[in-house]
Formats: C-alpha cells, structure tokens, sequence
C-alpha cells in the first residue's frame, strides 16, 4: 500500500495560492507582522536539476528534477519525493510549505521540503526508475543530509526508491548514512509502527475530539472513506475503542450495515482479495459510493482522496465530527458550510500528521543507532498526537476560530516565534 505524505492539492489552479488562502486567514487572526509573514511565504531554497538517463532502449533521456526547502528555521526540512507525471514548481513550494506547518502543529523539530521529478513511473522500468532516484540523489547531494534535508516516499515512490536513495548518498559519504531518508524498508533501519502510524493519528485525535464534543465512543457510529493504509488502520483502532463502523468503502464501492461491520474480517477480505473490497458479504453496497459520507453517523473520516467533502454534498453531512485521514478532503468553499452547521472538522494537517511523527521517530532511531519497540513507537507517537491535538483546540477557542484554522495559527505562530528569535536577518 501507498505510503503518501503529503498529498496534491489537485482543485486548485495555483495550488501556492490554494495553501495561501489558509495562510492569510490565520496570519490575519495572529497579527503575524509583515516581514515574517513575508519570509514565510516565499521558499528557503529552490533546486531545479535536469536528469540525463540512459533508458532500456539505449537512449538517453532527460528528466527535470524539482528539491524545494520552504523552511529550514525549526531543524532540518522534511518532505516527500513525488516521481509523477505532472510536477512542477508551484505544486512542489506549496506541498513543502504545508510540511512546514504539518511539522511544526506537531511540534517535531523540522522545517519543510517537498521533491519531485517530471517522469511517468508506470511507464518506466524497476532499471530506469532505480537510475532516475540513483541521478537525483547524486545531484541533491550538497541539499539532503540528516541535518539538513530528509526526504521520505510520496506519490510514485516508496522504500524501494528510498533503499536506493540511501545507498547512493552513502556511497558518495563514504560511510553508511541511514538517517538521511525515512520510510526505508525494516530492514535498513525502518521503524516498527510506521505503517499503522497515520491512521493510529486519525484514531487519537478522534478520540480526543469525542471527549471535547462528549460523545462516548461506545455509543458512536462511524462512516470510513478509503480502505487502504489510513482508512483500514483507523477503522480498526476506532472499532478496538468502541465505535461501530456501519461503512467502509474504497475504490470498488462503499459498503454499509448498521449493526457494525467486523473491520477485522473485513481487512482480512480485502488482503485475500487482491487488496479490494469487490465482493464483500459483510455489509450492503450502496448504490452510490458519496452516499457514504451522507450518512447518520457520529464521525465520518474521509480516507481516501482529495476534494471529497465540496459544495455539492455538504449540506447533507450529518456527522458531528469529521476526522480528516487524507490530505485536502475539504475543499475551501465546503470549509465555511461545515463551520456554520457546527460540525468539528479536525484538519489534515493535524489529524493525519501521526505518519510524519513516526518518519521523525526513525530518523531520531537512526541516529541513535537503535530500535525502538512498536510499543514505545505507539506511546510516543500518541502523546504527540494528543498534545498537538490539545494544542488547537485551545488556539480555537482563543482565537475563536475553527480547528483548521486554529492548526495554521499554532503552525505559524512557533515558526514567527523562532524567526524573531533567531533574527540575523
Ligand atoms: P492507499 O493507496 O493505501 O489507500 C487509498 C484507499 O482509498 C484505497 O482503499 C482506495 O481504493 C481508496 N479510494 C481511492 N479512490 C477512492 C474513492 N474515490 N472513493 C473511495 N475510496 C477510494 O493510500 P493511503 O496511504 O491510505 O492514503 C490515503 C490518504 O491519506 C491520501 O490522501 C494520503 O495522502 C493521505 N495520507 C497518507 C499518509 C500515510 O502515511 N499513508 C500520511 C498522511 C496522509
């Protein structure tokens, strides 16, 4: 399964601007002066290297190669690398901006970066593809480093190319650096937890944000979008705590029975099922999968994709929470709507940010030169969870404004603080 962190922000035309939008908004609210608010909104550091390849058919082709450090002010930047068609430059500075407010409403010691290269990964094969990751780990040499710039997997890549990117920076090291990317397989110093780490995040800000709205969690109903890594992983937590979740759904459709689905059974459906749920008998497929996100339930955690939750269908949530596991379900216009029927929308930057904090954990694993247990890795990552949790609710209702915007306000507030701080300039 993917190991995505973080994801497109595909509405958008400009999706800089698309992420500014929510800036401004909380800037505002701060009274965020405008040098630093000028810092912040233009990128540390901008790499752009092209790529010549030798392909399969003995020709050599060139790929453009994008590295965006947005901030590098609370500890070394940190952010996936996307191999996608469609990268470009405005895409890469907003998803590395956002890694810095991601970072910092958590409160881990890093700044935010994003990466990507121009290619078509489908289309490539495992040959071209480990050459493409083993040329722009060579060019970004003088960017990564485990003080400086960790990447991780995003869209299009995962610890395979991570593996490959490792081995190619230690080479040019001359000694084995394994601290210099994270989401690497288990076995080259990967962390116990990281797979279930998100959707674990998603299961304790909805708890925490259950015990603020006073639902019991073992008289709640749940609605899961998104089958995979997040959404299975939350569903099954959420239903070890008590909630009963009456739907899952993933690409093949949406899946519906109000007396509880059995999120185990269900799990063990889709992995014997080449990893969907078609066919499942344990609950009743709804003729139209959004209808999923309409139900009468208490929470709904849209697991999936981006843009889900939108003017069109808005008006017909009736959950009291929404708990968002994916990157971008809401889009901007929907934001407004949610906030003025009460519904408390816990944001992605913060209810999805347990993945980041469990990358965080291997690189500080690493550097020890030692393994945690998937235990301390739980308990860690859950008292982060929850303290950021605590955290925004407070600046929500300091600030009086909704959970997504008091996220970017606690974000942007630790990052002005340490510029005014640090100064120098
Ligand atoms: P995944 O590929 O493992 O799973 C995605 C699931 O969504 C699959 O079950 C797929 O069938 C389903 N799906 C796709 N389109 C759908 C649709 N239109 N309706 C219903 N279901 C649909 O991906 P994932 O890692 O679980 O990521 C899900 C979301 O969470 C993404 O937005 C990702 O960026 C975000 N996220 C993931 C992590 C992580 O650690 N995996 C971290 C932060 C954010």
């Amino acid at each position: 399964m993917a190991y995505i962190e973080p994801a497109p922000i595909k509405d958008a035309e400009n999706p800089l601007e698309s992420m500014m939008e929510r800036f401004n908004l909380a800037a505002e609210k701060l009274g965020l002066s405008e040098e630093v608010y000028n810092v912040l909104k233009n990128p540390a550091k901008q790499v752009i290297v092209s790529l010549p390849i030798t392909m399969d058919n003995g020709k050599i082709q060139v790929f453009e190669g994008i590295r965006v450090i947005h901030s590098n002010i609370l500890g070394p930047a940190k952010g996936g690398i996307r191999f996608a068609p469609d990268v470009h430059l405005d895409e890469v500075k907003a998803l590395a901006a956002w890694m810095t407010w991601k970072c910092a409403v958590v409160d881990i010691p890093y700044g935010g970066g994003k990466g990507g290269v121009r290619c078509n990964p489908r289309e490539m094969s495992k040959g071209e593809i480990e050459r493409l990751m083993r040329a722009y780990t060579l060019a970004m040499l003088d960017v990564f480093g485990p003080d400086k710039d960790i990447p991780a997997p995003d869209m299009g890549t995962g610890p395979r190319e991570m593996a490959w990117l490792m081995d190619e920076y230690s080479k040019a090291k001359g000694m084995t650096v394994n601290s210099v990317v994270t989401g690497k397989p288990l076995v080259l110093g990967g962390s116990l937890g990281r797979t279930e780490a998100t959707g674990r995040g998603v299961m304790v800000s909805a708890l925490a944000a259950m015990q603020k709205l006073k639902i019991n969690p073992f008289q709640a109903t749940c609605a899961v979008q998104g089958f995979g890594n997040v959404g299975s992983w939350a569903s099954l937590l959420l239903e070890e705590r008590g909630l009963k979740i009456v739907a899952i759904s993933d690409i093949s459709g949406a899946y519906h029975n109000v007396n509880g689905i059995n999120i185990q059974e269900a799990i063990a459906y889709r992995d014997g099922n080449n990893g969907t749920l078609e066919g499942f008998k344990g609950a009743e497929k709804l003729n139209d999968p959004m209808e999923l996100l309409e139900l009468d339930v208490d929470v709904l955690v849209p697991a999936a994709v981006e843009d889900v939750i939108t003017i069109h269908n808005v008006d017909r949530i009736k959950a009291k929470l929404i708990v968002e596991g994916a990157n971008g379900p809401t889009s901007a216009k929907a934001d407004a709507i949610i906030n003025e029927k009460g519904i408390m929308a816990v944001p992605d930057i913060l209810a999805n940010a347990g993945g980041v904090t469990v990358s965080y954990f291997e690189w500080v694993q690493n550097r020890l030169g030692y393994k945690w247990t998937a235990e301390r890795v739980n308990r860690r990552s859950d008292r982060i969870m929850k303290d950021a949790f605590d955290h925004v609710y407070e600046a929500s209702i300091k600030y009086d404004v909704p959970m997504r915007i008091a996220a970017y306000i606690v974000a942007i507030d630790k990052v002005a603080k340490t510029y005014t701080f640090r100064g120098g300039f």
